[in-house]
């Protein structure tokens, strides 16, 4: 019985009982339906041959108080357990989980742990659980380990720069006393004599057998008879690794990194799952960014807008450049430094946006009032604002 018999079965259903029926009720009901269907009595009928197939395995757990309350707790989980999420950010299935846990013979870490711990020896199917989609099968399946997500926080410049950055990943691995063998140093675990190492036994119910986990070796197909001392023969250990990831240069605030292989180490020969780095990056004092471009502004005086000026600008970790104002600048305009930007895949750079801000002053001393009224009185006020004016009267 696979964890997916367990969650699309309904064994009190088939026996037709109510979920709080006691072993009396549950052992009568049986009777009789094991009477009414049973093979000798119904010769040739299929469907009178299934449902004696399922009466006997609904009572085959209901009748069993331990394995009905695993079954309780199976169908008790939320919808979310249930489903096979495949891949994706944190995303584990039951088959994992207690695919895991069985071809490890038990005591997982993590998320494993605590589900291993409530749902106990059920799922000491080696490799098996299924997801629903796949069958329960051999002991070893390679298994592809889980993808992992973590965040990093970068300053400015090594997100530009690119940088490799130490990771501590908490996950579950194999136990580094024994390397996963579950047995102490100097012995191995040998082929389980109950069922010559496929982790499954035949159970026979009449004339009908059920495959079933090793009761000896708990699906594992193995047995350790001088458990380890670090992981208590689990062959699994929680640890936390360090990893080198490297971040390439010109990564952007919010951006996510796939490092394939990083994540969690596989199973049984499977690949690893790939870590996904979710970028986070400190704001510069100066500098912005846009795409792969660098954005910067900087002040200027009306007189270099209006007349035009040759100013000096500051790029990241550079040193500066000269930018030629034409005359009559207007305030706000934007004007491209190229090649000065952010780092891009292809090797090559992007630019440095350069925003002018045009600077009224807030002090004005004897000398520059002197010069600010005979601007004023080149000028006209009342003709800048005549057009407005007109235009505004339109309806
Ligand atoms: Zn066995
Ligand atoms: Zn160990």
């Amino acid at each position: 019985m696979s964890t997916k018999d367990y969650l699309e079965k309904d064994y009190y259903k088939v026996l037709g009982v109510s979920k709080t029926a006691s072993q009396d009720e549950i052992k009568k009901s049986y009777r009789k339906l094991a009477r009414k269907f049973h093979p000798d009595a119904n010769k040739g009928d299929s469907d009178a041959e299934d449902r004696f197939k399922e009466v006997s395995e609904a009572y085959d757990v209901l009748s069993d108080d331990k394995r009905r309350k695993e079954y309780d707790g199976v169908r008790s989980m939320p919808s979310g357990f249930r489903g096979g999420q495949q891949g994706g950010g944190f995303g584990f299935d039951l088959g994992d989980l207690f695919g895991q846990q069985g071809g490890q013979g038990g005591a997982g870490g993590g998320t494993g742990e605590r589900i291993g711990d409530l749902f106990g020896g059920l799922f000491n199917r080696g490799g098996g659980g299924g997801t629903g989609t796949r069958p329960t099968s051999g002991a070893r399946r390679a298994r592809r380990g889980a993808d992992v997500e973590t965040d990093v926080t970068l300053s400015f410049g090594r997100a530009m720069n690119g940088v490799t950055v130490p990771i501590k990943l908490t996950s579950e691995a194999g136990c580094p006393s024994c390397h996963g063998t579950g047995a102490k140093a100097g012995t191995v675990p040998r082929v389980c004599p109950n069922c010559e190492g496929t982790g499954q036994e035949t159970r026979n119910l009449g004339s009908f057998g059920f495959q079933e986990p090793c009761q000896e070796c708990r699906g594992r197909g193995l047995v350790v008879d001088d458990p380890c001392p670090t992981c208590h023969g689990s062959g699994r250990a929680t640890g936390t690794r360090t990893i080198q990831a490297r971040i390439p240069a010109g990564v952007a605030d919010g951006q996510k990194i796939r490092l394939k292989g990083k994540g969690a180490p596989g199973e049984n020969g499977g690949q690893a799952g790939d870590l996904y780095v979710n970028i986070k990056v400190k704001p510069h004092k100066v500098f912005g960014r846009s795409a792969d471009n660098l954005t910067l502004t900087v002040p200027v005086t009306f007189p270099e807008a209006a007349l035009g000026a040759e100013i000096k600008v500051p790029t990241f970790q550079g040193p500066p450049v000269t930018l030629r104002l034409p005359e009559g600048t207007p305030n706000g305009r934007t004007f491209r430094v190229r090649g000065r930007g952010s780092a891009r895949r292809d090797g090559t750079k992007g630019d440095l946006l350069v925003t002018v801000d045009v600077n009224v002053p807030q002090k004005v001393d004897d000398h520059t009032r002197e010069a600010l009224e005979k601007l004023h009185e080149a000028g006209d006020g009342d003709d800048l604002r005549s057009e407005l004016l007109q235009q505004a009267r339109q309806e």
